[in-house]
């Protein structure tokens, strides 16, 4: 099985990692440069973004992030995950870095507050039945992507779920919900590569 790693510095790791092992791989916390390097992919889990980007910092991890990103390690985004995958944000807080990987631009918190959380439907192309229960908690949108990125998901007229080759990103959050067929979409662009790698 794919060896599926989950970015531990903050955030909501304990489900990305249930919900990667439902799905099959082999899911561990990466917290330093030497577990990074034993993974196949990563996801970016949902939390603070901010935070994250200035732990990754301290911790010697953003400069591997983006190496193994740009060799075309499969990454996976949620929420302020996403938000770090993106080659530009709108409204960056000061410090705050992107791993990017994503030509897009997007927006923090933009669905507002009043409406800060909320469950939505949402269909993703490349996930088969049912739309995805979509979980936004001070989501992010994705105000524009550019021509190598594809569009996977709109949501009231927002771009919420993007994919660039070996780089996929929400704006909600499956690990908060028992259908983990994001994560199998994921786990499934991992075993490509991997397949790929040894041909
Ligand atoms: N609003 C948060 C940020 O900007 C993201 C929230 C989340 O991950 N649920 O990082």
């Amino acid at each position: 099985s794919p060896v599926v790693g989950v970015l531990a510095l903050q955030g909501d790791v304990r489900e990305h990692l249930v919900a990667l092992a439902t799905a099959d791989a082999v899911a561990r916390p990466v917290r330093r440069p030497e577990e990074l390097a034993e993974v196949d992919g990563i996801v970016l889990p949902g939390g603070e973004s901010t935070t994250i980007s200035k732990l990754a910092v301290l911790f010697g991890l953003m400069e591997p992030l983006r190496a193994r990103v740009r060799e075309g390690m499969p990454v996976y985004g949620t929420c302020a995950g996403m938000i770090l995958l993106a080659d530009k944000i709108l409204d960056p807080r000061s410090g705050q870095e992107t791993v990017g990987g994503i030509d897009m631009i997007v927006r923090r918190n933009a669905f507002g507050r009043q409406n800060e959380s909320f469950e939505a439907a949402v269909d993703v192309r490349g996930v088969e039945g049912d739309p995805v229960e979509g979980v936004f908690i001070r989501a992010p949108w994705v105000e524009s992507v550019g021509a190598r990125a594809e569009v996977l998901a709109e949501y009231d007229g927002h771009i919420v779920a993007v994919r660039q080759e070996n780089a996929l990103a929400t704006s909600f959050h499956p690990e908060l919900t028992g259908d983990h067929r994001m994560h199998a979409l994921f786990v499934d662009m991992v075993r490509a590569k991997l397949m790929a790698g040894s041909l």
